[in-house]
């Protein structure tokens, strides 16, 4: 079965999109990166690497959410 394969996978995502924490509300933003896992500002969600977590409750990447502008 692989009703699920592309559930955690985003379409919606471009390079500026912004994600918030659905834990902690944390927001992602890719113009400022993540100074706590040392990613470079401008770099999109989508180009975290793939053991990226929450910088401030560890939740997993799948637990954000797109930030509808
Ligand atoms: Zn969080």
């Amino acid at each position: 079965m692989s009703a699920f394969e592309n559930f955690g996978v985003r379409q919606d995502l471009t390079d500026a999109t912004r994600l918030e924490c659905g834990i902690c509300w944390t927001v992602y933003d890719p113009a400022d990166g993540d100074d706590v896992a040392q990613i470079p500002p401008g770099t999109p969600f989508a180009a975290l690497p793939e053991e990226w977590h929450c910088p401030n409750c560890d939740a997993p990447k799948s637990k954000f959410m797109t930030i509808e502008a």
